[in-house]
């Protein structure tokens, strides 16, 4: 019997033993960094003469590691592999596939802290992130093995005299990961392990800015006992690799999670049938989001503010989820603002790999510049109340930062910043503060804070999010307990970590026989 799903626990790093363990992994990674990890196709390292450089993000000297760089030619050959090995892969027993996943779930949890430090160096994680990072990799492992097992009999459907009726679920055949960097473990693995315990083989195309976790990671799954061709993994740039795995007539599934443009972009590559091609492709769009935490009148004001900064303010808001709005009830507004000002103050900024700070840098330099031109834009479209300042002479330093007053159709309160940065408007009514927060092209989380019941059940109706989150913070969606999808341009509302999630990459076959 496999034991009942619970989620893996986060570290409570104010108890000294596990600082100490933190810091220990934080120094044994360092040691380790600056390897190179090579291309995996079908069971072989392919060393290319090109490379990606992974940097410190807090401290852009510091070289995390490098990756060989696929072309077309080796995208090629990974789909081949990816193909020729789904023959086997695909008769394995559920339920074998499902134990290889618990196996490298051990694996890792065995070395936890070893995984997060690595986040904290790879992608600027701090700490209490990237052990969050880590927990939902192993909960994505052990949760998806057991909904597995629970579908591999497929479900139960009617059958009439002298027939048998039966529902079962197949796999689809090569499946396209692309990965993004933010949470550069956990969606990483489980956007590659989905598809391979439903008996799909995977071609992953990790995200350049965390490519040597998603290295880390394929070893663990060898560790586990993956057979070779079963994943691939081939670093690229977008423009090369992933158009053309996206395009290619082998490939059956994709799964992308990133940003808006290059997830319309891979919906409309994918709809184009290839010259080959005798399938539709099928196609899971995680992308953006433009998060609203709304404040009634009636709230616990503590509450707020804490939804409010945690929201906006962990890892930098550099999450699809991340609160950048917040839209207030206007007699509750300045008390709400001025104490979110006296929080964003005391967060602490700096490099996690030195000290267990608050917030760490935002990803890389393009980011950084996007979201110094976002304040500045803030500036102008409304009123700085703290922060605002950057400093990229080290790593990519931008200080927690919020703006008040701002037209709820301003470019500040309908653009993706995917920055430390939180936007206020004020609202006459709760009517208002939830029209106010569907206005965005997007829908992926919000949160409320309100102690009036008629209003919380309103918005169950009216708040237009897949996500939706009362009286705490619109982040930190846990597998098995809070499936995570939106809504709109959000993407396809696949709900990661639930109970639908599966069976989005697979199959249902109807069987039917008469005797
Ligand atoms: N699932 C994460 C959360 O609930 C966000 C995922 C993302 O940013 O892509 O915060």
């Amino acid at each position: 019997m496999v034991q009942p799903y619970k989620h893996e626990p986060f570290t409570d790093f104010t108890m000294e033993e596990n600082k100490k363990a933190f810091e220990e992994a934080l120094a044994q990674v360092k040691e380790e960094l600056g390897q190179h990890h090579d291309l995996l196709i079908d069971g072989e390292r392919i060393r290319t003469g090109q490379t990606i450089t992974s940097t410190n993000p807090a401290n852009t000297k510091q070289v995390v590691g490098t990756v060989s760089k696929a072309n077309e030619e080796l995208a090629e050959k990974a789909v081949q592999s990816a193909a020729n090995a789904f023959e086997d892969w695909r008769k394995w027993d559920p339920r074998a596939r499902a134990e290889l996943l618990f196996r490298a779930a051990h694996i890792i949890r065995r070395r936890k802290h070893e995984f997060s430090a690595y986040l904290v160096y790879e992608v600027g994680k701090p700490w209490k992130e990237a052990d969050a990072d880590t927990a939902e990799a192993i909960d994505f492992l052990e949760y998806y093995g057991r909904q597995m097992i629970e579908l591999k009999e497929g479900k139960p459907i009617e059958s009439r005299p002298g027939e048998q009726n039966r529902y079962i679920y197949t796999p689809t055949g090569v499946a396209v990961v692309i990965p993004p960097w933010n949470l550069a473990f956990a969606i990483m693995a489980g956007t590659t392990v989905a598809p391979l315990v439903t008996g799909s083989t995977v071609v992953m195309k990790p995200a350049s800015n965390s490519p040597v976790i998603a290295a880390k990671f394929v070893e663990v799954l060898e560790e586990a006992g993956l057979p070779k061709g079963v994943l691939n993994y081939v670093p690229g740039s977008g423009g090369e690799v992933g158009d053309y795995l996206v395009d290619h007539p082998k490939t059956a599934l994709i799964s992308f999670t990133g940003s808006r443009d290059i997830g319309t972009r891979i919906i409309k590559r994918a709809a184009e049938i290839q010259e080959g091609q005798n399938h539709l492709k099928q196609v899971i769009a995680e992308m953006g989001g433009k998060d609203t935490v709304v404040v009634d009148k009636e709230a616990n004001i503590e509450t707020a503010v804490d939804a409010i900064i945690v929201s906006a303010f962990g890892f930098s808001g550099q999450k699809c989820s991340s609160g950048s709005r917040a839209v207030v009830h206007e007699d509750v507004y300045d008390e709400v603002l001025e104490k979110v000002k006296e929080r964003a103050e005391q967060l602490t900024v700096g490099n996690a790999s030195e000290e267990n700070v608050y917030m760490g840098p935002v990803v890389d330099q393009g980011a950084y510049d996007k979201i110094m031109s976002y304040i500045e834009v803030g500036k102008e479209e409304g009123r700085l109340v703290t922060g605002g300042k950057g400093d990229d002479s080290k790593g990519y330093f931008i200080e927690p930062t919020v703006f008040a007053d701002l037209d709820p159709e301003s470019r500040m309160q309908q653009e993706e910043i995917f920055g430390p940065v939180v936007c206020f408007t004020k609202a006459k009514n709760f009517d208002e503060a939830i029209d106010i927060a569907n206005n965005t092209e997007y829908g992926l989380t919000g949160a409320v804070i309100s102690d009036n019941r008629q209003h919380l059940e309103k918005a169950k109706y009216d708040f237009h999010v897949g996500n939706l989150y009362f009286n705490r913070n619109c982040t930190g969606a846990i597998v098995g307990y809070q499936p995570f999808g939106g809504f709109k341009m959000s993407g396809t509302d696949s709900k990661a970590g639930g109970p639908d999630y599966l069976a989005l990459h697979m199959q249902a076959k109807t069987i039917s026989e008469m005797f």
